[in-house]
């Protein structure tokens, strides 16, 4: 952890940074709604700006962006989640629109145009599929868009779902072969226990790999990123995600959505949220 962030190169972050050409960067939905069933206008302007400063810099960014449901709820005035599968699907489809719609404005002023990419689990479970899903992504890339991925959920049943964004994205980070996987949340990474709950709880600032002591961490001492009674975000597939990008030599920041100018602080090395290095670095993986 990060007493040994120094002793090999690759156990500092710098190390993993030096190169980022291409970046995935997925937003949940309590960053893009602040806990609302509407989207937080400067919160999204915020997430905007800053893929668009990354972007100005000639770094290729994937949004993978959560959202759609609890928007398509405060438009459908459902004051609860459905528990029924048609009523997600029906949320997932209004929300989707206008998540998009957002997004195509936001950009728009940066001069970015922006491409929806829906996929289902079978996009990414068939060979042939996932990688056609992946050149459509170096397609968008080519024509300057920037990509914004969700799960398909007005289409998708609970026995064909991926069901978890973090997952998605995990996905998303593979098949473009991205040098790093940003995902942003609402506690600033993982720490020792509930920071909710444990006032001596501290921030893990640099894991190698994913070790059974972070897994057991996130299963229990810290398994949700909010506090108490606001909702249901769990640590548990963030470190999952983790784990399926540094196995394939990419390195995932697990960071505070809210937290100022967060992704270039992430890419210029601060020291913030948990870094998830691989065990091994890319050039090795490729070969
Ligand atoms: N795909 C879901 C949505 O857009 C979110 C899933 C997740 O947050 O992990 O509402």
């Amino acid at each position: 952890m990060s007493s040994r962030e120094n002793d090999k190169p690759r156990h500092s972050r710098s190390f993993w940074l030096q190169s980022v050409r291409r970046l995935v960067v997925k937003v949940g939905t309590s960053t893009l709604t602040r806990g609302t069933q509407t989207l937080d206008a400067s919160g999204v302007e915020d997430i905007v700006r800053q893929i668009s400063d990354v972007r100005a810099q000639g770094v290729e960014v994937v949004l993978v962006s959560s959202g759609a449901i609890a928007v398509g709820l405060g438009r459908l005035g459902l004051a609860r989640r459905p528990t029924s599968i048609g009523g997600l699907q029906a949320a997932a489809s209004v929300g989707q629109n206008l998540l998009m719609h957002s997004y195509e404005s936001l950009f728009r002023a940066h001069d970015l145009p922006v491409g929806q990419v829906l996929v289902t689990a079978g996009d990414l479970a068939d060979r042939r599929r996932y990688v056609n899903f992946g050149n459509a992504l170096n397609s968008l890339f080519e024509f300057g868009v920037v990509p914004v991925v969700n799960e398909n959920d007005s289409v998708s049943v609970d026995e064909i779902r991926v069901g978890d964004n973090d997952t998605l994205a995990a996905h998303v980070a593979n098949a473009v072969e991205a040098d790093l996987l940003i995902v942003l949340t609402d506690t600033d990474g993982v720490f020792t226990a509930d920071p909710h709950t444990f006032s001596d709880a501290a921030r893990i600032p640099f894991v190698e790999g994913v070790s059974a002591e972070v897994t057991c961490i996130a299963e229990e001492r810290h398994a949700t990123t909010r506090a108490p009674g606001l909702g249901t975000g769990r640590m548990v597939t963030k470190v999952r995600a983790a784990e399926i990008v540094t196995a394939s030599g990419i390195p995932m920041v697990l960071a505070h959505g809210a937290e100022e100018g967060i992704i270039g602080r992430v890419l210029d090395g601060a020291d913030v949220g948990t870094f998830f290095a691989p065990a091994a670095p890319r050039s090795a993986r490729r070969k």
